[in-house]
């Protein structure tokens, strides 16, 4: 009786047994080792800068534009760091003796008020990148010796991202997020945490400055015993992103201004708000809190504009998962069509201004208003469904803001 050479089955225990000159192979052999081989080229491609097609810093925009409304300014800097990136990337292995012009890295620093989309972007950007890519949350990171994560861990997260290949972990791109957070502070009333911030600023230097630095492999703190990776940052990409809270006070003192708007209405009072955001500079930064080594190695500093009610009403319906895109899939898989009235769309933006609650209140008030048909409907065997201006209305009115705040 002839067998599968690999796994020693029988034939009549196998659907297909495929003769070779000395051997067989049996059906189930030929699946796994096809998973096997795609697995492995598919690792060996991932990250491998050489097979990248090089997209133009105006295709990365535009490719922005598909998910991320407004924030020109912000996508113009992201398209043009990330471009060179990729060209240093490329030039680090392609050309490195040609000449002796190296292109040194440009990390980022996103400014704009919370939930104006610094970290969309960021995950959006990721979506198109082939190096490895992480998001980490800088309010966790503290000082060797406090309560808090080192900051090596930055890079274990980038790491276990690439699946542990050092060589394109050191490629990669990592984003930041609250970089503000970490800003010197006089008043800091914690004993556990480090209290000025600005060792954590210190340790942070390190890495975007490029250097070898030890990663501890499995994150958290670092231990006598724990075998650590050495991981070159010379060529990984940082983007910092922070809401720097009360900044604009700064950048007004520094314009020899004073902030408007504490007795007006809340329209001009955003107004300035926003005018003053697009006057930021490396010394803003600089009184908010940053140490200056660290701004030096953040060089293209951008900020993001508030979200006024025309950007939240586009937001709701224009990116291409946009909350009520992915409502109507929702019910389209239950082969309900789902609509909104324009009115309602116009109510749920207007609730989202008036709870102050942003872009990130769209979903929680898009999910009060939605929860009981979500729950209804699949069982009446309707298959339509419109929401009204009264219908949206009728579901907010009932709930509080405590509520929704917390969702
Ligand atoms: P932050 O600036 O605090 O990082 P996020 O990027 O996390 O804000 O935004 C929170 C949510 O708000 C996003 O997941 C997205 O749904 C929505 N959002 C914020 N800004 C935009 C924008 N410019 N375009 C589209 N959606 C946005």
């Amino acid at each position: 009786m002839d067998k599968c050479s690999f796994c020693g089955r029988d034939k009549r225990d196998t659907n297909l047994l495929i003769a070779g000159i000395s051997g067989h192979i049996c059906d189930s052999c030929v699946e796994q080792a096809y998973a096997i081989v795609q697995e492995e080229v598919k690792k060996s491609q991932q990250f491998d800068v050489n097979t990248i097609k090089l997209l133009k810093p105006k295709e990365i925009k535009k490719f922005l534009d598909l998910y991320v409304i407004g924030q020109d300014d912000a996508k113009k800097h992201i398209s043009v760091a990330v471009y060179n990136h990729y060209k240093r990337l490329v030039q680090a292995t392609k050309y490195e003796s040609a000449d002796d012009v190296e292109i040194e890295k440009s990390n980022i620093i996103l400014v704009g008020e919370t939930g104006t989309g610094k970290t969309l972007l960021a995950r959006t950007i990721a979506k198109l990148l082939h190096v490895p890519f992480t998001i980490v949350d800088a309010t966790v990171l503290t000082e060797a010796g406090y309560v808090g994560e080192d900051i090596e861990s930055i890079l274990t997260r980038l790491l276990q991202v690439a699946d542990y290949n050092v060589e394109a972990a050191e490629k990669g791109i990592v984003f930041i997020d609250e970089i503000d957070k970490i800003a010197r502070k006089g008043d800091n009333p914690s004993i556990t945490r480090d209290v000025s911030g600005e060792g954590v600023q210190q340790g942070l230097l390190k890495l975007l400055e490029g250097s070898v630095v030890n990663v501890p492999p499995q994150g958290g703190r670092k231990h006598p015993d724990q075998k650590m990776i050495a991981v070159d940052t010379r060529n990984i990409l940082f983007i910092c992103g922070g809401a720097f809270d009360g900044i604009e006070k700064k950048i007004a003192q520094r314009l020899n201004t004073k902030v408007v708007g504490y007795n007006a209405s809340r329209q001009s009072d955003r107004i300035e708000r926003d005018n003053l955001m697009q006057y930021i500079a490396p010394q803003d930064l600089r009184s908010y809190g940053m140490i200056p080594e660290i701004i030096g190695r953040l060089p293209v500093l951008t900020y993001l504009h508030p979200l006024d009610p025309k950007a939240l009403r586009m937001i709701l319906t224009e990116p291409k998962n946009s909350i009520i895109k992915q409502y109507i899939k929702l019910f389209e898989i239950d082969g309900i069509e789902l609509t909104f009235d324009e009115k309602a769309l116009d109510y749920i933006v207007t609730k989202a201004v008036e709870f102050k609650l942003g872009a990130r209140g769209l979903r929680s008030i898009c999910e009060a208003v939605m929860i009981d048909v979500m729950f209804e409907l699949p069982s009446t065997g309707q298959n339509e469904i419109r929401i009204t201006l009264e219908y949206a209305k009728s579901k907010i009115e009932k709930i509080k803001l405590q509520q929704l705040k917390a969702a």
